[in-house]
């Protein structure tokens, strides 16, 4: 019964590749103003910022990294610091002691390895230490050197209400995705996922009612 009633919901839609265009298109009007929350003005402090947001809110990150960046402003000064001062530093976004030791390890292989430049191609920014696939995707991608899409909590949400991946994995959600999704919409297309799960496709009360993809969802209740 209710795989039937799944079957009718995808038919009514009509295929996914049909339908990523407009999808894209309405999102983009409907949210022009998506955009990466995280405030930053260099590589290096995206870097951080995107580092320090893992377990906490961009809200959290930018008060702290408001007083953090005018103390931290290169590679070296993380590292010119005692440990336990940088931890004190950045308290406040929990789970301070992994974070700066993360830091701390991949200030040292920016030094390192890299000129002190914070390098744009996804398998070199997932060597630094504390930097996972999500973390690189997002700090490519703001580089404007995007090589895979961001899958987070809710874009993996979104993505199995609209039909676009019936998998559960974020690293095989990704894969349906850059498959699907136009590669200079990469970027974006993960901004406004996140933005619509934000403000209309919640986890537990999608406001069917007011979204602009009715009839291109298969989840729809309207
Ligand atoms: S129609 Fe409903 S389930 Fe589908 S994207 Fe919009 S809010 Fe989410």
């Amino acid at each position: 019964m209710a795989r039937s009633y799944v079957k009718e919901a995808r038919k009514r839609v009509g295929p996914k590749r049909q339908r990523i265009r407009p999808v894209i298109e309405r999102l983009s009007e409907e949210h022009a103003d998506a955009a990466i929350a995280l405030t930053f003005r260099s590589p290096l402090e995206l870097l951080v910022s995107v580092m320090l947001s893992a377990q906490t809110t961009d809200v959290n990150v930018n008060r702290v990294t408001a007083t953090l960046f005018e103390k931290y402003r290169t590679p070296e000064d993380y590292l010119a610091v005692p440990q336990e001062e940088l931890e004190r530093d950045i308290f406040a976004t929990g789970f301070y002691r992994q974070k700066a030791k993360s830091l701390r390890g991949t200030m040292r292989l920016l030094l390192d390895e890299f000129d002190g430049e914070v390098p744009r191609a996804l398998e070199e920014l997932v060597r630094l230490p504390g930097v996972a696939r999500k973390t690189a995707n997002v700090v490519a991608a703001e580089l404007g050197a995007a090589q895979g899409i961001v899958v987070d909590t809710h874009v993996r949400r979104l993505s199995q209400r609209l039909g676009f991946s019936r998998e559960d994995d974020p690293v095989k959600i990704e894969r349906d995705l850059v498959r699907l999704v136009p590669r200079e919409d990469w970027a974006p297309f993960s901004h406004l996922l996140i933005w619509h799960g934000r403000r209309v496709c919640d986890a537990r009360r999608p406001r069917c009612e007011d979204c602009v993809l009715t009839d291109l969802c298969p989840s729809s209740r309207v």
